[in-house]
C-alpha cells in the first residue's frame, strides 16, 4: 500500500498489505481480546481513554505531520484535527459511564430495566479526508462500550491507520482490543462475512455505503453509514451578508473543500444575491493554494490527483451545460494536486454541480425568490447531511430548520461542524444512524431488557 504526498507527488510510505490469512488471524486475536475486554470495568476503560487523549496531545506534531504528508491537509488544520480527537477521548471517558448506566422502567413487575451490553468486534471502514477524526469518533465510543474495534482505513492513508493502532497500544489498552488491517475496499465484503465481526460502520461515499449495507444485510449485521453530502446554505433577505459570506467561504474551503459537511450549495434570496455573490467572490479569490505547511496558505492540495481531476471534470461539464464560471475552474501547473477556489453561478438541473457532491473547493450559487423556493432547491438532492441558514429572524429559521430542510443537522448563522456532544449523521442517501453524543455510543450495544416478576 503506497502513500503519496499530494503536494510533492512523491511516495511517502510503502506498507505491505495484509493477506487473507493475516486478516483472519487479526480478527481471531481481536475476538479473543473481546472476551476479557467486555468484562472490564467502565472506570478502567475510561482511564485508558484519558491516557490516549493525553498521548494525542503529546505527539500532536508528529501525528499532524503524517496527516499532512499523506493527504495534504494544511498543517494547522491537521493539528486542530488531532486536538479534536483528544477532546472526543476525554468526552467519552467522562460521559460513557452515565450513557451506559442501566435505566429503570416502571411496569407492573417488581423491577424492569434496560442494560447496555457490548456486542463484539465492530469493523470500521474509514475515509482519508479526516483520517484521525473519523476513526476516533468511532474508536472512543466503541471501546468505552466494551466492544473491540477493527479498522480498515482508506488505502491512501496507511501511515495514519498504523499510527492510530500504535497510539492505542501505547495508551496501555489490552493487546488487540483495537487493530488495523491494511486491505483494499474490495476485501471488505469477505471481512463482513466473518462470523467474528458483529457490526460495521462506514464513513465514505454513497456507492461504498450501498455496497457495505448490501454485504451486511446479506448476513444480517447492523450498519451505521455516514456518507456523502451536498449541504445547502440558505442566505435569507435579512442576513448579515458580510458575515454570512465570510462563514460560507470558510465552510467551503476547510480541508480544501473535502468535507462531507462542507458548505456546498449557496441558495441566496434575490434581494441580497448580488451583494452576497460579491462578498463570497472576494473571499474565494483571495484564498491562495500552496504548501500545506506554510502558515499563510489557505488551500492545501487535494488528497489525490485523480480526485482533483474528477472535480475539474464536474466543473467543466457544468460550464458546458450553461453554468457561469466566476473564478477558479482550472488545473494549475505542477505536480501538486491543487485546485483553486472556484465559484459557479446559474447552476441548473441536469448539471453535475446541481446533482452531485462537489468534493473540493467549488461553490455553486443559486438565486431564489421565496423561502419556499429556497427550501425546494435545498431539498432537491439525494443527500441530506447538513445545512445552514443565515438570517436575523432566528424564530423563522428554527421553523425552516425543523420542518423544512431534509438534513441530519442544521446550523443557524454558522457553518456546520461536528462536536462530540452533538449527534452527527444524515438522512436520505447521506446514510443512517448517528455518531457522537449519547446516540453514537448506543448504536453498537445490545439494549437488553431485564424484567423481574
Ligand atoms: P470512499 O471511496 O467511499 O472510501 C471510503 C472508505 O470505503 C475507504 O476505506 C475505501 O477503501 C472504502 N471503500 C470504497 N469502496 C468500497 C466498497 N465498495 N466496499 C467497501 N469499502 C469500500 O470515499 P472517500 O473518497 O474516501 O471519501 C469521500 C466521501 O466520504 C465523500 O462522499 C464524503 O462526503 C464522504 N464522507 C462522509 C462523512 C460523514 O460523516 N458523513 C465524513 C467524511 C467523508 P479504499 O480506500 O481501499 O478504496
Amino acid at each position: 500500500m503506497k502513500a503519496i504526498n499530494p503536494f510533492t507527488g512523491k511516495i511517502c510510505g510503502i506498507y505491505p498489505k495484509h493477506n487473507e490469512k493475516e486478516v483472519n488471524q487479526i480478527i481471531n486475536q481481536v475476538d479473543l481480546a473481546y472476551k476479557s475486554w467486555r468484562a472490564s470495568d467502565c472506570s478502567e476503560r475510561s482511564a485508558f481513554l484519558f491516557r490516549l487523549g493525553e498521548l494525542l496531545l503529546e505527539k500532536e506534531d508528529w501525528l499532524s505531520d503524517i496527516i499532512t504528508s499523506e493527504m495534504g491537509k494544511l498543517k494547522k488544520e491537521s493539528l486542530a484535527e488531532v486536538r479534536k480527537c483528544a477532546w472526543v477521548c476525554r468526552y467519552y471517558a467522562e460521559h460513557a459511564p452515565e450513557f451506559l448506566a442501566s435505566e429503570s422502567i416502571q411496569t407492573e413487575s417488581s423491577q424492569a430495566f434496560v442494560s447496555y451490553q457490548p456486542i463484539g468486534t465492530v469493523l470500521a471502514v474509514m475515509p482519508w479526508n479526516f483520517p484521525f477524526w473519523q476513526v476516533f469518533r468511532f474508536l472512543a465510543p466503541t471501546l468505552m462500550a466494551g466492544n473491540t474495534g477493527l479498522l480498515k482505513h482508506a488505502s491512501n492513508v496507511p501511515g495514519c491507520a498504523l499510527a492510530i493502532e500504535q497510539l492505542v497500544e501505547e495508551a496501555g489498552f489490552p493487546e488487540n482490543v483495537f487493530r488495523t488491517i491494511l486491505v483494499g475496499g474490495s476485501e471488505v465484503k469477505a471481512i463482513i462475512g466473518n462470523t467474528k465481526v458483529k457490526a460495521v460502520t462506514l464513513t465514505g461515499s454513497t456507492p461504498a455505503g450501498k455496497s457495505v449495507a448490501a454485504a451486511a444485510g446479506a448476513v444480517l449485521k447492523k450498519t451505521v453509514l455516514e456518507l456523502g453530502g451536498s449541504d445547502p446554505y440558505l442566505i435569507l433577505e435579512d442576513a448579515d451578508v458580510q458575515e454570512a459570506a465570510r462563514l460560507c467561504a470558510a465552510g467551503r474551503l476547510l480541508n480544501a473543500g473535502q468535507s462531507c459537511i462542507g458548505a456546498k450549495r449557496f441558495i441566496v434570496m434575490d434581494s441580497v444575491y448580488e451583494a452576497f455573490k460579491a462578498e463570497l467572490l472576494r473571499h474565494m479569490e483571495s484564498a491562495r493554494y500552496g504548501n500545506p505547511k506554510d502558515e499563510t496558505t489557505s488551500i492545501g492540495p487535494m488528497a489525490r490527483l485523480d480526485l482533483r481531476d474528477e472535480l475539474h471534470e464536474q466543473v467543466v461539464k457544468s460550464i458546458q451545460l450553461g453554468a457561469k464560471l466566476l473564478c477558479g475552474g482550472y488545473i494549475p501547473d505542477g505536480e501538486a494536486a491543487f485546485y483553486p477556489a472556484t465559484v459557479l453561478e446559474n447552476v441548473q438541473k441536469g448539471m453535475p454541480a446541481y446533482h452531485e457532491e462537489l468534493f473540493g473547493p467549488v461553490a455553486a450559487l443559486f438565486r431564489v425568490k421565496s423561502h419556499d423556493e429556497a427550501i425546494s432547491v435545498a431539498n432537491d438532492t439525494v443527500f441530506g447531511l447538513g445545512g445552514a441558514i443565515f438570517t436575523q429572524n432566528t424564530e423563522n429559521a428554527k421553523l425552516l430548520a425543523e420542518k423544512g430542510l431534509e438534513a441530519g443537522c442544521v446550523f443557524i448563522n454558522d457553518f456546520v461542524k461536528s462536536d462530540p456532544r452533538l449527534p452527527f449523521g444524515g438522512v436520505k442517501e447521506s446514510g443512517y444512524g448517528r455518531e457522537l453524543s449519547l446516540l453514537g455510543i448506543r448504536e453498537f450495544v445490545n439494549a437488553k431488557t431485564i424484567v423481574i416478576k
